[in-house]
């Protein structure tokens, strides 16, 4: 996500009511299978396929668990940079935490990548490769997006465990070829707003804190793009934890049994599924 929370939420909300349409025939594009385990690479994605046509939005869970999510993304125009002081924050305070890499991210900040593939604490998503708006592409060049980015994972033994779609756009089709790469794709309900000019770091502290609850997946920045996500990261750990709050994975979340939101068939056909 590089726009501001308030368009990016604004996206969300438009598309949370896309029409129901019919299930599609034939189930998922599945182009080669599940692709093989990479040695030291982080876990499989917990979730099996077939994922739900809408983006995961938090965990469907009554105990208090978070994840902590962070977007590294970069564009053609810009690679951005690497926010250390966040990542030392989560070392330091031993939090588990999923990063959402563009593949060009991945690709221009090598040294980035290296410290964090060899940290267990971090998982990887994937947030395409050149962070593109993606609602309109053709399936080739979706699977292209996705795949490059899983290339450039590889080169340091990792995986991703879930995609995020760039600006949070996503529709059925995107999200049915998502899930043809054996991917489920994961957004947020609860917002930093980090990659604001504007955001003060009492206030961040204060929408986190104040919006988590079990199941949330909270969306920040690592590329130095959240100006203050390093000044207010220690006190929201801090608050999240008296609350009673634990910290996991995105891959650990996904394991509760049913992923949020809660849709029933009818309204939201699942891949395969009648
Ligand atoms: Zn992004």
């Amino acid at each position: 996500m590089i726009l501001g929370p308030a368009i990016a939420l604004a996206v969300s909300a438009a598309l949370t009511g896309f029409p129901p349409s019919p299930p599609v025939a034939g189930g998922p594009p599945v182009a080669g299978g599940p692709s093989p385990p990479v040695a030291g690479g982080s876990p499989v994605a917990a979730m099996a396929p077939p994922y739900p046509l809408h983006p995961i939005t938090r965990g469907e869970t009554r105990e208090p668990q978070v994840a902590i999510t962070f977007d590294a993304c970069a564009t053609r125009q810009g690679w951005y940079g690497f926010d250390r002081d966040v990542f030392e924050i989560l070392k330091r305070e031993q939090v588990p935490a999923t990063v959402f890499v563009s593949g060009r991210w991945v690709d221009t900040h090598p040294e980035a990548m290296a410290d964090m593939a060899n940290d267990p604490l971090i998982e990887f998503g994937d947030h395409s490769y050149d962070h593109p708006h993606m609602t309109q592409m053709s399936s080739a060049r979706v699977v292209e997006e996705i795949d490059q980015t899983e290339a450039a994972l590889a080169r340091y033994g990792r995986r991703s465990v879930a995609f995020r779609p760039p600006f949070g756009e996503w529709d059925r089709h995107l999200l049915a070829v998502v899930g043809g790469r054996q991917l489920p794709t994961v957004t947020w309900d609860v917002v930093s707003g980090d990659p604001s000019a504007r955001a003060t770091t009492a206030g961040m502290i204060r929408a986190v804190v104040g919006q988590a609850r079990p199941g949330s997946i909270i969306v920040f920045h690592i590329n130095g793009r959240g100006w203050k996500t390093h000044e207010a990261l220690p006190a929201i750990l801090q608050a999240l934890r008296q609350r009673g709050f634990r910290f996991v994975p995105i891959s650990e979340l996904l394991k509760a049994p049913v992923a949020a939101p809660v849709s029933s068939p009818a309204t939201h056909p699942v891949l395969g599924r009648p």
